[in-house]
């Protein structure tokens, strides 16, 4: 018989954790309580959700995020029905921006505070940490280019890993420069590179010419050696982008938190201006990146926006997380436990059950019970293994008496409970 499995490199998140190619996939309620906090943070930087569609014009990612760069050379689920070009979103800030632009959200609020938790999908090989189908959930500041708005974006990434337990990370700063910087630089790096270049990969040779800035993220260990006395983007940049860097660093000074400044680190995505930063866990091995940002004053124009709107963002991958999340298990993320789990001895007992269900849950408890009828000791294993605060056994003597035996689970005690107290019984903690 043909058995369908979920396509490599994305998987399902079940009510259990369960291990998948060398992967560890959380629970469910692993997720919800990461994205609980991610929304607390969130709210405490006054950002509000916005949630925008998977599908986008092609288009809309092909200027957003950049013909060179990987993603859009190579890494779109894209496809055509008709006349238009669709695409699972890979990221997610260039959509923000449309959005942004299509509301005139700058009319609602003169700087947006916007936050995001969804997939996005990117046709990579599969490996530990890399997918096909990922979650990222990101922050953007829109419509400033007030310096503390970087550091409050690099801030809040910070809060939520330490929040979650996660405090081995590294913060690494750099500033790209303005639009002029780069082709400076870029020039230089050539000119440097050039007469090296029969010691470079095949990949880094590519990049020389295509886009060779991304030769600086190379994880080849001779050529970071041959990269070592390359030029130095700082050293390139304008002055105003200079003066901002030093003031994006003043205020994360002030506030304690740490980063290193990384003059090879430039993302790979062409949107970027100035601030530029990543957040790598020191726990995690080949993907550390737990999130990545930066500033993106030039994204409103490249979309067709007649004015330039700055901008500053992150995006944080959650499986990535996730994984930061188990290596650093310092995180006790209680199972969400029915507040009874009813036992029926009998059918009769069974129609109350099910009755009785029905009414405690109106009430706003959390109730299971077993809907195969099957033994006493088959219910009360259920029970057990749902994690029940507390076990309602009714049968035919109980139903006579108009009274349950209720286990206090926790307490080990048992007690009679009139059906009429159940409720306010069972809400005792
Ligand atoms: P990027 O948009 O490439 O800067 O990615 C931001 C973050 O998303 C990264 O730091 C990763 O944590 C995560 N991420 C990106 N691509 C993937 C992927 N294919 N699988 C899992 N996580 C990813």
């Amino acid at each position: 018989m043909n058995q369908f499995k979920s396509i490599p490199g994305t998987f399902d998140i079940l009510p259990e954790g369960y291990t998948s190619g060398g992967d560890a996939i959380a629970p469910v309620r692993v997720w919800q309580h990461v994205e609980s906090v991610v929304r607390e943070v969130m709210s405490a930087y006054g950002a509000r959700e916005i949630r925008t569609p998977i599908l986008e014009p092609t288009e809309l990612i092909a200027r957003g995020v950049g013909q060179l760069t990987d993603i859009v050379a190579k890494e779109m689920f894209a496809f055509q029905r008709g006349k238009t070009n669709y695409v699972l979103r890979p990221e997610v800030t260039a959509p923000v921006m449309r959005a942004y632009l299509q509301h005139h959200l700058e009319q609602v609020s003169a700087v947006q505070k916007l936050f995001y938790i969804g997939p996005c999908f990117r046709a990579e090989r599969p490996q530990k940490g890399r997918y096909r189908q990922f979650h990222q959930f990101g922050f953007e500041i829109i419509g400033t280019s007030d310096s503390r708005s970087d550091a409050e974006t690099i801030a809040s990434a910070v809060d939520i890993y330490r929040k979650l337990g996660i405090t081995d990370i590294t913060l690494k700063l750099n500033s790209l420069g303005d639009e002029k910087s780069r082709p400076r630089y870029k020039e230089a790096l050539v000119s440097y590179l050039t007469p090296l270049a029969d010691q470079l990969s095949e990949v880094s040779k590519n990049r020389l010419v295509s886009n060779p800035m991304r030769i600086l993220d190379t994880k080849n260990e001779s050529e970071q050696e041959l990269l070592k006395n390359a030029p130095i983007l700082l050293d390139f940049i304008d002055e105003e982008s200079l003066a901002n860097f030093e003031e994006v660093k003043s205020h994360l000074d002030s506030i304690g938190i740490t980063y290193v400044v990384d003059p090879f680190l430039v993302r790979g995505l062409d949107y970027y201006s100035r601030t530029s930063f990543e957040i790598e866990s020191d726990a995690l091995g080949a993907q550390a990146a737990l999130a990545g940002g930066g500033r993106y004053d030039l994204l409103s124009t490249e979309l067709g926006a007649k004015r330039v709107v700055p901008a500053v963002g992150f995006a944080a991958g959650m499986e990535r997380l996730l994984m930061a999340l188990e290596v650093a298990d310092k995180q006790n993320i209680s199972a969400l436990r029915p507040d009874a789990f009813l036992v029926a001895l009998g059918d009769e007992a069974l129609d109350w059950v099910f009755k009785t269900a029905y009414e405690l849950r109106a009430s706003g408890l959390n109730i299971d019970y077993d809907l195969k009828g099957r033994s006493m000791k088959a219910q009360m294993r259920e029970a057990n293994r749902r994690g029940a605060r507390f076990v309602v056994i009714v049968g035919g003597d109980e139903l006579a008496s108009g009274q349950a035996q209720v286990k206090d689970m926790d307490q080990s005690e048992q007690k009679v409970v009139p059906f009429a107290n159940l409720a306010r019984e069972l809400k005792t903690r």
